[in-house]
Order: structure tokens, then sequence, then C-alpha cells
């Protein structure tokens, strides 16, 4: 038994300015085939497709060359045509010269949004299966915010999504995919799918599953599962960043061979959630960015420390909004990750600075409109270090670490990089006793590291008050291939499940 391995992952914030180019997939480590692709993510989609694929005796992996996720992170915008057909061309050629195959493994988001192409992932799927032939077997994995309509499983057989947000479960995701793709390769598994889409589109800040009404959505799509042998519900919450016309929410059914079984449960899915969508929109408390900062000092004050003050809405890196009321307040024992600055960065490097040199520059903003204006920092530089963040989230980079005022510390990065864990700041050589506040930039994902492993007493999560992009304030986005006025809440949309 033959299975191909590909993966083509981004997660596209279409309003930024700068395109997602060629050379942004291509480091070291990226492009990356063979062997190295299949150890790539141990812990995630791919370390669960390949550990379970390789428990069935006879199964050979092939892993096509495959670029890993851009430098950029997800701090950066359309991705170009020419780096798409690049890659993709690529594989496909590569897909020719190994085959034939029995069965192929897509690694997708879900969210990628490639100029001139509507719906890449469905565009991936079908010009893998124009080459594998309709016999062989095409499962995927998905991130819940993929932007999917009905197109994908056209051209696929089965997807399988992350459930939870920040996301627990893509190892468990991955399994499940190389499990049902053998079973499908077998006959045993002989996919009958529903796709719905259902118009609610919410900022992702928002999407929290570790609050209802998002926990009750998955609770039940885990109940349909557990009552169900060979279901499977993928809860799609969408990616309003990019402009794309499968944008907004969308549950897909998968079962063996029960289209009805599908259908019920899919419209049941939707129907839930309409009926939940004004609690899924406004159950996250966002706060307004001064009087936010000012109940973080509250907050230090009665010792309810560490405080997190997370600026949900910076989609760019560079956003000077959160910094800016830190000083302005007089916040001290104050820890800042990150403002994108890749000047500051380099000009680091480029000088030798080292420890215990002054520092005196503008940093961050003028990305664009919501990333404000630079703020000018005058301090100390305390080391530059190599982040342990994930690519995916903008780390595997240099950093530039700077002390200034009364015991702050500002991480200069290259790009957009969101903290999730707290271990990812002390292993740049900083101390968790040393901080009473940690400002970062992360809507949900940083919950794992600061929430739900017991880290942070307090956490505020703030939002200038300009309808920037990244903020709640979607309606003011400039959306040309959809129209937010036929989804919830911006519009008069209607859904009748029946
Ligand atoms: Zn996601």
């Amino acid at each position: 038994m033959r299975i191909a391995v590909l993966q083509f992952s981004h997660e596209t914030v279409t309003f930024l300015p700068y395109d997602t180019q060629l050379e942004d997939f291509i480091y070291q480590g990226s492009p990356v085939g063979g062997e190295a692709l299949l150890a790539t993510d141990p812990k995630g989609y791919m370390g669960g497709f390949v550990q379970v694929a390789r428990e069935f005796d006879g199964v050979e992996l092939v892993g096509i060359e495959s670029p890993l996720w851009p430098k950029t992170g997800s701090g950066s915008g359309w991705v170009t045509q020419q780096a798409y057909e690049h890659f993709l061309g690529r594989m496909i050629t590569e897909l020719r010269a190994k085959g034939p195959f029995d069965g192929v493994y897509l690694c997708l988001h879900g969210a990628m949004a490639v100029r001139g192409v509507p719906r890449p992932e469905a565009d991936i799927a079908r010009r893998v299966r124009a080459e594998v032939g309709p016999k062989a077997v095409i499962a995927a994995t998905f991130d819940p915010h993929g932007n999917e309509d009905e197109e994908f499983l056209r051209h696929a057989d089965m997807g399988f999504a992350v459930k939870y947000y920040p996301h627990y479960d893509m190892h468990l995701q991955g399994q499940r995919a190389a499990r049902n793709l053998v079973r499908g390769i077998r006959g045993q598994f002989k996919p009958a799918h529903v796709t719905l889409k259902l118009p609610i589109i919410s900022p992702t800040g928002v999407q929290w599953t570790g609050a209802s009404p998002w926990s009750d959505l998955i609770q039940r799509a885990l109940t349909w599962e557990a009552r169900e042998p060979d279901l499977f519900v993928n809860v799609f919450f969408g990616f309003p960043w990019a402009d794309v016309p499968d944008a907004g929410m969308t549950f897909q059914v998968i079962s063996n061979g029960d289209r009805a079984l599908a259908e019920k449960v899919a419209k049941d899915m939707a129907d839930f959630a309409w009926r939940k969508r004004e609690e899924l929109l406004y159950s996250t408390k966002v706060h307004h960015m001064g009087p936010g900062v000012t109940m973080a000092r509250e907050a230090v004050a009665a010792r309810h420390t560490p405080v997190v003050l997370c600026d949900h809405s910076d989609r760019s890196g560079y956003a000077t909004w959160l910094l800016r009321e830190i000083i302005e307040q007089g916040l001290t024992r104050t820890l800042i990750a990150t403002i994108a600055s890749p000047e500051a960065v380099q000009a680091a490097i480029d000088g030798d600075a080292q420890p215990g040199d002054p520092f005196d520059m503008e940093i961050g903003g003028k990305a664009d409109p919501s990333a404000g204006e630079p703020v000018r920092i005058t301090g100390t530089i305390l080391r530059i270090s190599t982040a342990s963040t994930p690519r995916a989230m903008g780390g595997g980079q240099q950093w530039l670490l700077v002390g200034f005022g009364d015991g702050n510390v500002v991480v200069i990065s290259p790009f957009l990089a969101q903290i999730i864990e707290p271990a990812e700041l002390w292993a740049l050589g900083l101390s968790p006793e040393d901080f009473d506040v940690i400002a970062i930039k992360s809507r949900v994902h940083f919950r794992r590291g600061f929430d739900d492993s017991g880290f942070a007493r307090t956490i505020l999560l703030v939002e200038p008050d300009e309808p920037f992009l990244g903020t709640v304030r979607l309606d003011a986005l400039p959306y040309e291939n959809l129209d937010i006025h036929g989804f919830y809440p911006y519009g008069a949309a209607d859904f009748e499940p029946g």
C-alpha cells in the first residue's frame, strides 16, 4: 500500500498590505521531502498521521517535497500565484514520477488564500486527484479556522478537522486521517459526507472553545462521534481575516456509507449553532486598550498576578497600541512580547550588539494603519536570542531583548510572533519572578500556556478603539469576495436547517 504525503499550509490575512512570496517559504528545512517531511511536527498532524500509518503492515509512506509554513507565520498577506504554482507544480510532478499511489494524505490548514485561486485547498485536491486517478483515496487534515465549502470533498474523500481552540487535537486528527485512509484503501470505510455552510462570521478572538457556548458546540460534535461509530464531525469556525468566498462557519460530517446520518447530524450541528449565535459572538469580553491597561494596573495592586494583557487584534505584529498605553500608564515590571521591527533586530545583529549596550530606536508601527505609530524606546540591550516559538507562530528567528523604564522588557522580533507558552519567554533568558504583567499578541492560542496551564491569575483581552483589521469589528474590513451583510451579525442572515 503506497501513500503519498504532502503538506501545504498557510493561514492568510489577505487584508495585510504585503503578499506572501515564494522566498518566504524557502529557508533552512523548507521545502522538505522524504523521511524529513514525515519527521516534522511530531506532536502535530504529521506526527499523528505517520505514527498510525506505520502501525499497519505493508504501508509505504512517500514524503513529497513540501513547503513548511512561511517565515512570516500568519503575519503576511495573499500568497502569490507564483509561489503557489511553484510548489504545487513540483508536488504534482513528483507524484507522477513516484506513482502510482493507493492513497494521498494532504496536511492542510484550510485558510490559505492565493491570488487568483478562490479555493486553494479544493484546488490542491482537484489537481492531486487528476494525477493519482479516481481509485486512490485522498484524506486531509484541517485547522478549525479553515474556510471551506463543499468543493473540497468533491475531489477528496475525507477530511478531519481539529475541534479545540487552542488546537489540542492536531495529533489526534492526524491519527484519524491515517487510520481511515488505510481503511478506505482496503474498502472498509466508504465515506458518505455532507457539507453545510452557516451564515455566521466571527472574529477569531471570540472562538475560544474553553468557554460556553463554543465548548457546548464542540461537546455536541464529540457526543455525536461517541454515539455513532465511524462518524466524524468537523466544525470549521472560519477565518474572517481572509477575504475569500467560502469564509464563515461550516459543518462537515463524514460517515461510513450513511449519507442520511451525515445529513441529520450536519443539520443538528448547524441548527444548534444558529440557536446559540448571539452567545457565540458575544461570550468573550474584549476591553478597549486604555481601560484594559488600567484594569491590569489594578490587578497588580491587588496582587492578582501574573497578569496577562493580550492584544488579540494585532495581525501584522507591528502594532504598538498596547506598548504605548503601557508606557503612558506607567506600568512597571512588564514584559512586552513581541513588537515586530525587523530593522531594529537587523541593526543589532549587524552592529554586533552586546548585552549592556545602549538602545535608542523607534520600534514597530507603520506596517499598515492598524499597527499605529512607531514608539521610541530608550534603554539597554539585554541580549539577542534565538526564539523557541514554533515557526507557524513566527518563531525560529533571532529576537532582540531591550530593558527600559522600571523593570520593563520589550522583545523585538523580525515578524509577527504569537507567544503561546510562558516557557518561550523564559527560554530567552528571562525569569517569571521579574514580571507582574506579560503583554502579548494572541487571540486564543496563548490560553494553552497562560490559562489552561494555571499560569495567569488575571487575563485581559484588549484591542484599540479604532475598527482596525483584527478587531472584533469585521464590518470595517474592505471585503471584496464575500458580502458580510449576508452573515450574522452583520445583516439579515437567515438559516432554516429543516
Ligand atoms: Zn487555527
